[in-house]
């Protein structure tokens, strides 16, 4: 990747970084052991420009797994190969207010309320196993790497730790299909699921992923053509409205930026036609996002007058 020049951002990037670096508030996950293992102290903001520029200050090549982040680049592979009304069909667009693993599902429609919390994220991952079969995996690797700019990989021992321990959302999964939410087969749905979390990236693949998303679907470092123009519409709206759980309504009135959080310690940010943002420090609040990666979109919106909804 091209190195810019220092610039406002590199600036702010480095200054949220030490505002944030000694704050060691919030735990690991401990559901699986491979996340209660990470080590606690890594901390590292990653942006990258439309423009191709990308920078990126502390521990931007660390890899972790992707964790709830997939939930977001998979509704939009999602919306893309079955189109809006099908997967409408199965998964709201209402943020729910509740935990990000919350056993509830919209009373009206008996569908999940919206694609970035566990049950619509299983319901999503049922939609593609159908389409896709056994090349489920394989697709959504592909998207995720190509969004990326290089070849990522699962972590294999995430993948069954996850897959060992995941009896909630086996659970939730069992309930969408006696709801009639998920088509698929339950196994299906939360293998593809299990995987998609596994998938591991760094803070520097996360800010190009939101770059690539802010860049209306083509990634700026490869040229390539990733994700369909209205699918990456789609899937802004509802990271914007639902991306970071029950604390999304928070978000978007300090924050103002499409986000999504993962319970590995990553947040990707969306600067709609400028900037990926890509955070990474595990220790995660009582809601399961990340305490630094927090502060530092905090910190780097206000200073460079990202929110959305910012004057300039
Ligand atoms: N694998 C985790 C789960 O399904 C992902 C949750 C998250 O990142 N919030 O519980």
């Amino acid at each position: 990747p091209n190195t810019g020049p220092a610039s406002g951002l590199e600036t702010a990037a480095r200054a949220a970084f030490e505002r944030a670096r000694d704050d060691q508030s919030g735990e690991l996950a401990t559901y699986i052991p491979e996340l209660a293992r990470v080590v606690p102290d890594r901390f590292g903001i990653a942006l990258a420009g439309v423009d191709g520029h990308v920078l990126g200050v502390g521990d931007v090549e660390v890899p972790f797994t992707i964790q709830s982040i997939s939930k977001a680049l998979a509704y939009c592979i999602a919306l893309e190969a079955l189109g809006r009304d099908k997967v409408l069909a199965h998964v709201g667009v209402e943020p729910s207010g509740d935990a990000f693993n919350a056993i509830v599902f919209d009373a009206l429609s008996n569908r999940p309320f919206n694609p970035m919390v566990n049950a619509g994220a299983i319901t999503v991952s049922g939609l593609l196993a159908e389409a896709f079969g056994a090349e489920a995996f394989d697709v959504v690797l592909d998207r995720f790497s190509a969004a990326a700019g290089r070849r990522l990989v699962m972590d294999e021992t995430v993948f069954r730790s996850e897959a060992q321990t995941g009896h909630r959302n086996r659970g939730i999964a069992h309930l969408l299909k006696c709801a009639g939410a998920l088509g698929a087969d339950v196994d299906d749905a939360v293998d593809l699921y299990f995987r998609q979390c596994s998938i591991l990236v760094t803070a520097t693949d996360l800010a190009v992923m939101g770059a690539t998303l802010a860049n209306i679907g083509e990634n700026p470092l490869t040229g390539s053509a990733v994700f369909a123009v209205e699918a990456v519409r789609n899937t802004l709206s509802v990271m914007f409205t639902c991306g970071m759980y029950d604390f999304a309504g928070n978000w978007a009135f300090d924050v103002g930026v499409p986000a999504k959080s993962g319970v590995g310690g990553g947040i990707l940010g969306v600067v709609n036609r400028q900037l990926g943002i890509g955070t990474y420090s595990p220790r995660l609040d009582a809601k399961g996002n990340s305490v630094r990666g927090i502060a530092a979109f905090r910190d780097l919106t206000e200073e460079m007058g990202l929110h959305v909804f910012d004057p300039t």
